[in-house]
């Protein structure tokens, strides 16, 4: 059916398989997801395979299950279409999704993604902070990010949209396009090149499943939709978690990617860390930070098995960077609040002094 390369297979990963892997054993790719099985292409076609005992014995965590776009090791039956997962390759990035409860877990929605489209819509209000979050989250799963901005057909002013997001993405590119007239999908192009897996992100509404049917070759009857829509109806996708565009490019669209959601606010992560920040009240100095200071109410619970430790390291990362943002942003604010300090009154200059820190 596929040939192997055409499915994002590399030599280092055919190496690391025949190195790591006993023989007989066949390389394959996750596609799909059931409850207790797991659709997979090998490459003489797709294979319905169950996990070995083992791996599901040595799981500590749903990260130690297969997930769609994973590598994994499969033992076949001749003669049959199914299989037995017997490994799964390191992966070279990931998106999960914490599901918060007593224990956090972490459950992978896709796995060796090369290149995420975080997905912006022009006719909203562009978000500047929402967009360096997702940065962070592409950044942190260790896929490469390029910024789309969506719906370009519906502004005007689109060179001054794509100045004010460049300023917060260095480095990372940014294409506004438009499914409907379709701008920027040349520049596109670039990242669908044969082998290469994508994956999209970015809030309901801002035209993802637009783009992926746009992908997908559906572009006729997609024009013909959005025509016909008011920039708010749903058109319906054929679905299917990993495909192979006609282009050779590999996609990634999982329900829980598209449910990769972002804290909002410093609240959300209050909310999202709320155990960690209730036993943080607990410790003896106001400004601890949880490294060694003694009478640590945080680290104590780590040590009475209460809290994750990991899950302190990241929440601690988290801060760094959202502090990280706040000081950028609060740069330019002051930059631009500067110059518009040079048109206005001593006396209104004095209100907005106090107005912000
Ligand atoms: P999703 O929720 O991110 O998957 O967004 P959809 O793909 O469902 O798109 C949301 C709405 O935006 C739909 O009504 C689409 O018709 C519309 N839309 C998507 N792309 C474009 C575009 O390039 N131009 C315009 N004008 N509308 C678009
Ligand atoms: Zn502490």
């Amino acid at each position: 059916m596929k040939n192997f390369e055409n499915i994002g297979m590399t030599a280092e990963l055919n190496s690391f398989f025949n190195d790591n892997y006993p023989k007989g054993l066949k390389l394959g790719r996750v596609a799909l997801e059931h409850k207790h099985s797991y659709r997979v292409w090998l490459e003489d076609g797709e294979y319905l395979c169950t996990l070995t005992g083992k791996l599901t014995f040595d799981a500590i965590g749903r990260e130690d299950l297969p997930a769609v776009g994973d590598w994994v090791a499969v033992q076949t039956f001749p003669g049959e279409m199914r299989g037995i997962i017997k490994g799964i390759l390191p992966r070279k990035s990931k998106f999960s999704r914490k599901a918060a409860g007593q224990v956090t877990e972490e459950q992978i929605v896709a796995a060796n993604v090369d290149t995420v489209f975080i997905v912006n819509s022009l006719n909203d209000d562009l978000n500047l902070r929402r967009i360096e979050r997702y940065l962070l989250l592409a950044w942190e799963s260790g896929s490469n990010p390029v910024i789309i901005l969506s719906k370009a057909d519906l502004v005007a002013d689109l060179k001054a949209k794509l100045d004010e997001v460049s300023s917060v993405a260095l480095g990372v590119p940014v294409i506004a396009v438009s499914v409907l007239e379709g701008i920027g999908i040349e520049e596109l192009q670039a990242y669908l090149a044969p082998g290469k897996t994508i994956a999209l992100i970015g809030s309901s509404g801002v035209g993802k499943s637009s783009l992926v049917n746009y992908f997908t070759g559906f572009e006729k009857q997609l024009v013909q939709e959005i025509r016909e829509s008011d920039d708010k109806g749903k058109h319906t996708t054929t679905h299917r978690e990993m495909v192979l565009l006609p282009g050779g490019a590999i996609l990634i669209d999982t329900p829980g990617m598209r449910e990769i959601q972002l804290w909002s606010s410093e609240e959300g992560i209050i909310e999202s860390f709320a155990d960690i920040e209730q036993y943080a009240d607990g410790c003896k100095f106001r400004d601890c930070s949880h490294k060694n200071e003694p009478g640590c109410a945080v680290w104590s619970a780590i040590d009475n098995g209460l809290l994750d430790e990991n899950r302190v390291v990241s929440y601690k990362k988290l801060q760094k960077e959202l502090a990280y943002i706040d000081r950028k942003l609060d740069k330019k604010a002051q930059a631009e609040e500067k110059k518009h300090w040079k048109n206005i009154s001593k006396e209104v200059r004095h209100n907005s002094t106090h107005k912000r820190k």
